[in-house]
């Protein structure tokens, strides 16, 4: 006590720092509050303490120190909320997780578009791929159609109705050297599951088929067929057969032309 205060000048830091024992801190507290002198010499030991701690060197604490700072932190902070809002928090994410949870989005999201952009330029290829195969059989069907046509000893054979179709009429070009022959025929609409075939028959041995094709195919000279070289070709039919042809002639003959 000094002149009527509880406190010496001296004591304001040491009571800032709180090392006065409770019941002690309670009473100068409670002067303080009701003396102006008091509270005024307290406040500027509060500045005069903040002031040394900005002037003291800055320090790296050691990490569990941290660690135990934070725990404590976090200790009040659990403490500070109601209980039922703490059943409610769910466990904190670590922070990495708002980092990484985005990258793995745009991740997926990146793997998606990529396999979408790879199937669809697998779709293409396929596409590419295909017409080129058109585009090659289409080549060399022309390139056979015309050497055949161009042949010297290409001979044309003239394909006469029967009276199983007595409106149809074909032609046949055939080069025995090249073992190739190209035919054209006009035919109605075959019955359904039937299609027609054309045959070319040799002087000696079973007839060889010469295709399978329906009346659209066969209406411009566009049927080429391969039959084997050298072959001595009596004539040549066409007759009406099952879906995919028959490996000799069973249907009715509607073209018959002979060499
Ligand atoms: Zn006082």
């Amino acid at each position: 006590m000094t002149n009527g205060h509880p406190i010496r000048a001296e004591e304001f830091e040491l009571f800032a720092l709180g090392v006065f024992p409770g019941e002690e801190s309670a009473s100068i507290q409670a002067h303080i509050d009701s003396c102006p002198e008091c509270a005024r010499k307290l406040a500027e030991a509060r500045g005069r303490i903040a002031l040394l701690a900005l002037a003291a060197p800055e320090q790296n604490p050691p990490a569990v120190v941290k660690q135990r700072l934070l725990e404590k932190v976090r200790a009040e902070k659990s403490s500070t909320i109601a209980p039922a809002r703490v059943r409610e928090t769910r466990p904190s994410a670590p922070w990495w997780n708002t980092v990484w949870a985005p990258a793995a989005v745009a991740l997926a999201i990146a793997t998606v578009f990529l396999w979408i952009s790879d199937r669809r330029l697998d779709q293409q290829l396929q596409q590419i791929q295909q017409a080129t195969r058109t585009y090659q059989a289409q080549t060399e069907h022309a390139q056979a159609l015309v050497s055949v046509l161009a042949a010297q000893d290409t001979v044309t054979v003239k394909l006469d109705a029967t009276p199983a179709m007595p409106k149809a009429w074909g032609s046949v070009k055939y080069n025995p050297r090249m073992g190739m022959m190209c035919y054209t025929a006009d035919l109605p609409e075959p019955p359904p599951d039937k299609v027609y075939q054309m045959w070319a028959v040799p002087m000696t041995g079973n007839p060889v088929s010469a295709g399978v094709f329906m009346p659209a195919a066969a209406h411009n000279g566009q049927m080429l067929a391969k039959v084997p070289t050298g072959m001595d070709c009596k004539w040549f039919c066409v007759t009406v057969e099952p879906k995919g042809g028959k490996s000799a002639p069973t249907g009715p003959k509607v073209l018959v032309g002979t060499l």
